[in-house]
């Protein structure tokens, strides 16, 4: 907690970029103007924190961009944000304007930056998870994950289509470096045979073993989705399947960042407005360094320093249903 009263914010978009952002954005100045804040938009996130890139925003900057994808106030990657020296030039610029509260609208790291800046000069800081891998304990959906995985259904329903229509065997990779989620979840939408993640042991054995049952049962169509931070990777698994079942017609398709664009979905817009909002009302009301969150639809918040710890995990529940309506 916090005694400071906060009167000027900054928002910030950092790490990689996910639809909705934009929704957040415009939730935290509409709702820091409706309380007297004045709320300054940081550019290109804790880089434009360092190279001043810093300017006052009103109700009227942020019209007309709830539906819109990516970030107005763009995202990055900072290395200088990694060293003591950079984030004192942040903390200058922050205070010769009088900020004395923080947004900051990313990921884990993004978050871990946040803390180590909030310990070293006092200034309070509320996160909003937003990545589309949905890799954070203390919310049951992270800003962009929706909006990822029904572009990654879309795909997949294509993709089945012409699977249908060649009797071909398809490994599809989809995002998320450390969490399984998008893969989970559009795996189980779009009724794939197979769903390979990092949170699991991937086991090339049974999943010859399944594939080949399937090839007598002549179960024709067949979907394999893998995340990106699989242990083999869809190209690998391929490689492999062609080896050991040379009749199955295998094919690879690769998503990529096509799953990071587009018009956040409803929920997305939701969520992102719901948290903005309740992040401005964190600051104003002294809970200090905290993620905001969404679980069971309630408001939660978890420090900021657990947030950054706590990965979120798959329930056996959804591993079950994984395997027993994929037969
Ligand atoms: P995503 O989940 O999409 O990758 P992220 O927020 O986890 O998003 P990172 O690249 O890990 O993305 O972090 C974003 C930025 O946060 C970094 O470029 C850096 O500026 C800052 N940051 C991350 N970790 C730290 C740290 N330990 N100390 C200081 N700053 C950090």
């Amino acid at each position: 907690m916090g005694s400071k009263k906060v009167t000027k914010i900054g928002v910030l978009t950092s790490g990689g970029d996910a639809p909705g952002m934009n929704a957040a954005i415009r939730a935290v100045v509409r709702t820091g103007n409706y309380y007297g804040l004045e709320v300054f938009g940081i550019m290109r996130g804790y880089s434009g924190m360092i190279d001043d890139e810093i300017n006052l925003m009103t109700s009227r900057s942020v019209a007309n961009i709830i539906q819109r994808g990516g970030t107005i106030l763009k995202t990055a990657r900072s290395k200088e944000f990694f060293e003591p020296e950079g984030r004192k030039l942040a903390y200058n610029n922050l205070t010769k304007r009088g900020i004395n509260g923080l947004v900051i609208i990313g990921g884990d790291g993004s978050f871990k930056g946040a803390q180590k800046f909030s310990n070293e000069f006092d200034i309070p800081c509320i996160g909003l998870p937003g990545t589309i891998d949905k890799d954070i304990a203390g919310s049951d959906f992270t800003i962009g994950f929706d909006t990822a995985v029904n572009t990654a259904i879309e795909a997949i329903d294509k993709i089945r289509d012409t699977a249908d229509a060649h009797d071909r065997l398809f490994i599809v990779e989809v995002m998320g470096r450390d969490a399984g989620y998008i893969a989970l979840h559009s795996g189980i939408a779009t009724g794939a045979e197979n769903i390979l993640i990092p949170e699991t042991e991937t086991d090339i054995e049974a999943l010859i073993a399944s594939l080949s049952e399937q090839e007598k049962r002549r179960k024709l169509v067949n979907l394999v989705v893998v995340a990106e931070g699989d242990k083999f990777g869809a190209t690998e698994i391929a490689s492999i399947i062609k080896k050991r079942l040379p009749n199955a017609d295998t094919r690879v398709c690769i998503l990529g960042h096509i799953q990071r664009g587009g018009s956040p979905s409803c929920l997305d817009r939701l969520i992102a407005s719901r948290m903005g909002f309740h992040a401005v009302e964190c600051l104003m009301n002294g809970t200090h360094n905290v993620m905001v969150g969404i679980l069971n639809n309630q408001l939660h918040y978890t420090p900021l320093d657990l947030a950054i710890k706590a990965k979120q995990k798959i329930s056996e529940d959804w591993l079950r249903i994984v395997k027993i309506l994929a037969s």
